[in-house]
């Protein structure tokens, strides 16, 4: 899982909108509060963040950082395969 969502049952008032925004069904109700679903992938989007008026959610990227050198190795190679012009098309157009 690339986010890890969280819930703090203290502050949860049982309202529901998480439920409601969450289009990947990341909530269930139990005992009244709200709770994520392990077998559910978050997309990291935060909406059920921003309408919990509680500031109950918490969504954690748990995604592994990659390093500045891995970052421009990757930039490198995305430029070089923009700059790839196809076989039998030269630079030149001929
Ligand atoms: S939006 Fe916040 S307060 Fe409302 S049910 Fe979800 S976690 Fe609880
Ligand atoms: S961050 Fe988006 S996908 Fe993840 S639980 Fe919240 S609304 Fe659902």
């Amino acid at each position: 899982m690339a986010f890890k969502v969280n819930v703090e049952r203290d502050k949860c008032n049982g309202c529901e909108e998480c439920l409601e925004a969450c289009t990947v069904g990341m909530f269930r109700m139990t005992d009244g509060k709200a709770a994520p679903l392990a077998e559910r992938e978050c997309m990291g989007c935060e909406t059920c963040k921003s309408v919990c008026d509680e500031e109950a959610i918490t969504i954690t990227d748990t995604r592994v950082a990659l390093s500045a050198t891995c970052m421009s190795l990757l930039a490198a190679l995305d430029d070089e395969e923009t700059a790839y012009e196809p076989q039998g098309r030269r630079a030149d157009g001929r």
